[in-house]
Formats: structure tokens, C-alpha cells, sequence
């Protein structure tokens, strides 16, 4: 598996990035533009093997183009590029739909009683390798790149914490002697939130984030990528290790 996939990346690296892509790239992310000519060989590998090694799929008549993969990819890619995850080895296949979509939901309330509904979502992960979004959500986040939201990123980090158990408790990224573990320092973090909200203090990140452990993490990725200058004003430990744990600046300067 691991033989063939190398080989099937080894044709891909003969291949040119075509110039049609790096414009598309210049016009709709910002951090492409950012990067320096290392960093954007890197990326520009990496969002070709993304395109090559898992499947788009348009949903609910969705017409996924080449842009509009090639976007998601690019978004997709922005996390990986200091080397968190050799592109999400157990994500196998991107669906999208034109807009939100309707999902059933059953859900059990703390007095026992489940409940069972169909509810609308604009993306979600799915640990068993499944990306999925709205399309009109990720044009927004696309149109909106500094507003501390994007849906691409937020689903990555949920992938990429199935892939490394990154909230588990016995979680050791980087971890030196002596020193709190990553898992640890977003626990504590995510107390500060919940504390922070009972106060009616601002956040400056999606309250969405107090919904779980799992949600924070994704949260503070999302709004980290996106504006790294509200995390490290407002969340200084949740920056550092965020900074462990991508090896990355978001700032890309
Ligand atoms: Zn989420």
C-alpha cells in the first residue's frame, strides 16, 4: 500500500503545478500568497497529492469542478504544511453539497430520552474518513479569510484529532519534563472558556467552542489559522501549543 502510494507520488512530483492553479491560489488564500518559495513547493506537493489520493464527490446536484476541489485541497493543506499529518492518511473521500444539507440526528438528554430529528449542518467529519461540506460555507470562508471562521480548517482539526487522539488526555506531543502535556493545557483552557462565558467575558473565538473538548480544539485551530493575533492576545497557552503541535506559524512571515 504504502509501496504503491509512493510510486504513484513519485509520477505526481514529475509533474508541473500547473500556473492555471497557482492563480486560482493567489486570488482565493491568502496564506498561499504568504508563503515563501520552499514553503509553497511543499504546499503545492502536498495539495497535489490531496486531489490525487481522495475522492470529491458532488452531492445533492452539487457540480464539483476542478476549482472548487482544488480549493478545497488548498484549504485542506494550510494545517499540514509544517508536517502535522501526511495528508490525513485515513481520509478517504470530500463530499459536497451545493448548500446545507439535512442529516438525521438522535441525541440522548441527561434525563435518559432520546431524540430524533433531521437537523441542517454546513460541514462535518466523519471519523471514518469522510469530509463534508456545504459549498456555499466554504465560498463564504473563501470570500471572509480573516474573520476567524472557515469550515475547511474546522473539520481538518477534527481529522487530524482522530488521527493523533490530540485531546485525549494521555495525549504527549512535545511534551518536556515537568511540563503539562498539550491535552492538559486545552483542558484548562476550555475551564477558562466555560468560566469566561458564565462572566460574560468576550472569547474572541465562536462560543461553539464550549460545546466540547473536541469543539474547542477545532474552534481555536480555525480562528489560530485565520487570525493568529486574537488567539495570541486572548489565548497565549492555547497559541504555544497549537504552535507545537502544527510546527507552523500561522503568520507564514
Ligand atoms: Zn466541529
Amino acid at each position: 500500500m504504502g509501496f504503491i502510494r509512493n510510486w504513484k507520488r513519485k509520477k505526481l512530483d514529475r509533474q508541473p503545478f500547473p500556473d492555471s492553479w497557482r492563480r486560482i491560489m493567489d486570488r482565493n488564500i491568502p496564506q498561499y500568497a504568504k508563503m515563501n518559495s520552499g514553503q509553497r513547493d511543499k504546499f503545492e506537493q502536498m495539495v497535489r497529492y490531496f486531489l490525487a489520493e481522495k475522492s470529491f464527490e458532488g452531492c445533492g446536484g452539487m457540480i464539483l469542478d476542478e476549482e472548487k476541489s482544488l480549493l478545497i485541497a488548498g484549504l485542506a493543506c494550510i494545517p499540514l504544511l509544517g508536517g502535522v499529518s501526511d495528508i490525513y492518511p485515513y481520509l478517504r473521500s470530500v463530499l459536497v453539497y451545493p448548500s446545507e444539507y439535512h442529516a438525521p440526528y438522535s441525541e440522548s438528554g441527561v434525563d435518559g430520552v432520546v431524540t430524533e430529528g433531521v437537523e441542517s449542518r454546513s460541514g462535518e467529519s466523519w471519523d471514518q474518513g469522510v469530509l463534508v461540506f456545504a459549498w456555499d460555507e466554504v465560498a463564504y470562508d473563501l470570500r471572509h479569510p480573516s474573520d476567524g471562521a472557515n469550515i475547511v480548517f474546522h473539520e481538518c482539526a477534527h481529522q487530524l484529532d482522530y488521527e493523533w487522539g490530540a485531546t485525549m488526555e494521555n495525549f504527549a506531543w512535545q511534551r518536556r519534563d515537568g511540563e503539562p502535556g498539550m491535552a492538559a493545557i486545552l483542558k484548562s483552557s476550555y475551564r477558562k472558556l466555560l468560566d469566561k462565558m458564565d462572566r460574560g467575558r468576550p472569547v474572541m473565538v465562536d462560543e461553539y467552542a464550549a460545546t466540547n473538548i473536541h469543539e474547542f480544539f477545532a474552534v481555536m485551530t480555525e480562528t489560530w489559522l485565520e487570525r493568529p493575533d486574537r488567539i495570541r492576545g486572548a489565548w497565549p497557552e492555547v497559541d504555544r501549543v497549537l504552535q507545537e503541535f502544527y510546527q507552523l506559524n500561522p503568520d507564514f512571515s
